[in-house]
């Protein structure tokens, strides 16, 4: 049993430990662990530098979540987490006073930029940092070349905008400042991870986690053949929608696809990824109990609508979850075959 999964940051991190959680149970190897192979492809486009460090949020969410030394409360960073390198930073007037890297935090992106430094690809390096931890999970970078999500907003004269960070727009703005349209720089010359592709055509199921479908899980099939390996792999692609009652569950999600001109609704992010049968990527997709009556528009759009509660509050919540998407994808491939 092959699983691969397209994660952002917080919603990926949450789904894959349910993921993980829930084979363990099903199909155990015997010793804690899972016989099935599970593969993250995590999207890169809020990557960035930073005071000379690599930074990437979402792989570092995902990997810290897995770790099990996330910060729960506070949603990003690691646990029992201390701020004095950032306050020296500040002080010395350099970096983002709006972004705080705790200083384990720090030290990750250290090693991190040495391991590239060297001369080493993202993949590796990511590779490299996970094995420290018992994760089970395999993380793969969107890409090894650097994608930068660039955010058009209004500048202070109409007719010059102004263009911003990802995580500047989302962190020091907190979303507020209408987003005229995202840029990913360096995206067209990107290709895909070693491995990403292979991972999407060889899995048992591909599943699009209930992550930013804008700039996270879009940015991941913006990548050059991803997508195509989306819409050709022989697996069931099953979505879990990120909105539950017309609303992002935990975020900003709603200013991204503002700016991408979707609706903030379950059915209409299905729509956005459209029917693998119509030439989009999606051959089912979960929405929750809460929005049940969206069934039918999902349906009529050659999407296979499944509910089932969405919301992700535990471990145990997140592997039922997980449970719900593979029940979808072998009802699929029985229908299939
Ligand atoms: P980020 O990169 O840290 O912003 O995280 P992601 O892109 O992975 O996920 C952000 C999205 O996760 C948000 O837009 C939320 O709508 C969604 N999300 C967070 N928690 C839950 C949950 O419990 N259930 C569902 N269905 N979606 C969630
Ligand atoms: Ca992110």
């Amino acid at each position: 049993m092959k699983v691969t999964v397209l994660a952002g940051g917080v919603g990926g991190a949450r789904f894959l430990k349910g993921l993980r959680h829930h084979l363990r149970q099903a199909m155990p190897d015997g010793a804690g662990g899972t016989t099935a192979k599970i593969t993250a492809v995590v999207n890169t486009g809020d990557d960035m530098w930073l005071t000379g460090l690599r930074v990437c949020p979402d792989l570092d969410s995902v990997m810290y979540a897995l770790a099990g030394v996330n910060d729960e409360s506070r949603g990003w960073g690691r646990s029992g987490e201390t701020e004095r390198v950032s306050a020296e930073l500040t002080a010395y007037g350099v970096g983002w006073p709006w972004f705080t890297l705790g200083d384990l935090d720090i030290g990750t992106h250290i090693t991190r930029s040495h391991l590239l430094r060297t001369g080493l690809a993202l993949s590796h390096v990511t590779r490299q940092l996970a094995s420290r931890w018992d994760i089970g999970i395999e993380l793969l970078p969107m890409s090894d070349e650097e994608v930068e999500t660039q955010v058009v907003l209004d500048g202070p004269t109409a007719d010059v905008p102004e263009v911003v960070h990802f995580e500047e727009w989302w962190v020091r703005y907190r979303a507020q400042r209408p987003a005229r349209e995202f840029i990913q720089a360096g995206l067209t010359e990107a290709a895909p991870a070693p491995g990403v592709l292979t991972a999407i055509s060889a899995a048992d199921v591909v599943v699009l986690a209930p992550s930013n479908p804008v700039v996270s899980v879009g940015t991941i099939m913006n990548v050059p053949g991803i997508r195509e390996g989306i819409q050709t792999t022989p697996a069931p692609v099953v979505g879990i929608s990120p909105i539950i009652s017309g609303a992002a569950v935990r975020g900003m999600a709603e200013a991204c696809l503002a700016a991408v001109g979707v609706r903030t609704g379950a059915d209409a992010v299905a729509l956005h990824y459209g029917a693998r049968s119509e030439g989009g990527v999606l051959d089912a997709w979960l929405i929750d109990s809460a929005d049940a009556r969206l069934s039918d528009p999902i349906a009529r759009a050659g999407v296979h609508p499944v509910v089932v509660p969405l919301w992700m509050n535990d471990v145990q919540t997140s592997a039922n979850l997980a449970a719900a998407v593979l029940d979808a994808a072998s009802t699929l491939s029985a229908a299939k075959s």
